[in-house]
């Protein structure tokens, strides 16, 4: 028996025979050509090629994984229609006289190696589609189709790496998990994974070679082990772990459609967490009761300029009318600190996790404030529209948001432009918000805290710099007393309070948050099951006694 780790970006287990995933090898020689527009041509013809099977693929991929997995491949066609791409290949051609797919080849090796060399962690890992498309148009020219996995039993497949169009061609049914030698796991490829529920490990550490092909091997996710040729022990300890989670699946199947109470009555919402309209297909499929938080600033990162009152109108309706009379919080734009959309013009800041990000934008900036409030407001009148304010740390600046907001409903009104009953809440993700939620509580309809960036401000450790791992205790006692005192502070007031950052979704303390009456958790939609579990397993009252762990 041979072990290797990984790096596991989802969990379970997978027990079966190892197909190697061998790219379709594509050997590009450079020729000599005569008639460079006819190259050109050629080139042309097989972009279209390209985007159509892309096209293809982003269909197959929006029925199997859902839209917003699937958007990888429209940014392929995106890419492909690149003016920077395009010149550079239609230049080799022409200044060289040479093949299409030899001009596509450099082409493609230069842009990967520029990517490569950025220094946004995104950025760098574009590298990895720009090399997909060009292999793709490459095999188009060469009049091949990508390789596919051709295999009738379900096997476990191991490769160097997978771009997502890989990833998203294999027939689904056939696989069982994925083991890569190379990824990153923020790779579109990890994000594709996790929403197959597929077990996934990237960056193992062992070397491929045919030998092992169709061996027998084990992959487990929770610990990111990979076991080639396990000796009987290990198959039968990990067969026991897969009846485990084979059962806990169907279970968490049974719970859509239940109400989320706890043994001794108690209710908790469980909403999730989107940053596209196209999320909302999960939302639904995974029975959220509302959306907790919408990160808008994805619609601004997502434009090259301010986007218009208009085209925010269309997104929140929408996103309104999907969620059909659920609660949708809406947050304003958190853009600043790691969120930056060029056309802001922040400047350069020392600190720029302290500096002008979130509300201090809307409060200096008024009028991209107001455009944003406007398309809100006018979208209440489509669904259960709520906004929250991000990054609040005083009452007066509730006080100067209301003022605007009043603002805005008297020009609505002028205009005659309808409107319906709006939630106002916060976020509590700074120290100062949860020393004052009591005053706080008496502006605002809800507080839901921001554990991500209460974390980092409250340890002074920045949430961006994974050396400080080690340092980094989301459990962190003081962590959990500022929850409860925001909890407490909220109920003094009768206003309801949730938690949207990535602690709502710590099963370890689910029975916690219970206890100390939290009222929403706002989590990724494939969190939302899981956690229904726990609630209606505890008994919270027998928790707080200490008669339950
Ligand atoms: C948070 O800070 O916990 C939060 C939910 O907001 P974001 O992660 O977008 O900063
Ligand atoms: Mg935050």
């Amino acid at each position: 028996m041979n072990v290797y780790q990984g790096k596991s970006v989802f969990g379970g287990i997978a027990i079966g025979r190892i197909s190697i995933y061998k790219k379709g090898e594509q050997q590009v020689k450079r020729t000599k050509i005569t008639d460079a527009s006819a190259e050109i041509k050629r080139y042309e013809e097989a972009k279209q090629t390209a985007i159509e099977q892309l096209q293809g693929l982003y269909d197959k991929a929006v029925k199997e994984v859902g839209e917003a997995n699937a958007a990888i491949f429209e940014i392929h066609q995106m890419m492909l229609e690149d003016d920077d791409y395009q010149d550079s290949v239609k230049n080799i051609i022409e200044t060289q006289q040479v093949n299409a797919e030899y001009a596509v080849a450099i082409t493609g090796d230069n842009f990967a190696s520029m990517f490569a060399a950025m220094d946004d962690d995104y950025m760098r890992e574009r590298s990895a589609d720009v090399k997909d498309i060009s292999e793709r148009l490459i095999s188009v020219l060469a009049g091949k189709n990508k390789e596919k996995v051709n295999t009738d039993e379900p096997v476990i497949i191991v490769a160097d790496d997978l771009a997502p169009s890989e990833t998203v061609q294999l027939d689904k049914d056939k696989i069982l998990a994925f083991v890569t030698v190379h990824g990153s796991t923020n790779s579109h490829t990890a994000i594709l994974a996790k929403t197959m529920n597929i077990p996934a490990l990237i960056g193992t550490d062992m070397m491929l070679n045919d030998e092992i092909d169709g061996a027998m091997a084990v992959v487990d996710g929770f610990n990111g082990k990979f076991y080639i040729n396990p000796d009987e022990e290990t198959l039968s300890e990990m067969q026991k772990k897969l009846d485990e989670e084979i059962e806990k699946k169907k279970l968490l199947q049974t719970l859509k459609g239940r109400e989320n109470i706890t043994l001794d009555g108690q209710k908790i919402m469980l909403y999730a967490n989107i940053g596209n309209i196209k999320d909302i297909a999960l939302v639904r499929q995974n029975d959220a009761g509302g959306i907790g938080l919408f990160r808008s600033e994805f619609i601004y990162l997502e434009s090259e300029d301010y986007p218009s009152e208009n085209d925010q109108f269309n997104i929140y309706k929408t996103a309104a009318e999907m969620m059909a009379g659920k609660r949708v919080i809406i947050r304003t734009l958190d853009i600043g600190a790691d969120k930056q959309a060029d056309y802001f013009n922040l400047g350069h800041e020392e600190n720029p996790a302290m500096g002008l990000r979130a509300i201090r934008i809307c409060l200096t900036r008024p009028e991209i404030f107001k455009t944003q409030l406007r398309a809100l407001f006018r979208a209440s009148a489509y669904g259960k529209i709520a906004i929250m304010y991000p990054m609040i740390i005083s009452v007066d600046e509730v006080r100067k948001i209301k003022e605007i907001v009043e603002e805005v409903k008297k020009e609505l009104d002028e205009q005659n432009l309808e409107y319906g009953e709006v939630e106002q809440g916060i976020m509590i993700e700074t120290p100062a918000a949860v020393i004052m939620s009591d005053e706080l509580a008496k502006e605002v309809d809800f507080f839901s805290i921001g554990t991500n960036d209460l974390t980092q401000y409250t340890l002074a450790i920045d949430r961006q710099n994974p050396s400080l791992d080690d340092f980094y205790d989301s459990h962190h006692p003081a962590i959990l007393r500022m929850i409860k005192m925001v909890v407490d502070n909220a109920h003094k007031e009768g206003k309801w309070v949730g938690i949207c950052g990535e602690l709502g979704a710590d099963t370890t303390l689910t029975k916690e948050f219970l206890a100390m009456g939290v009222d929403e958790l706002s989590v990724s939609p494939g969190r939302i099951l899981p956690l229904r579990k726990i609630i209606l397993e505890t008994d919270v009252e027998k928790y707080r006694k200490g008669l339950e762990c």
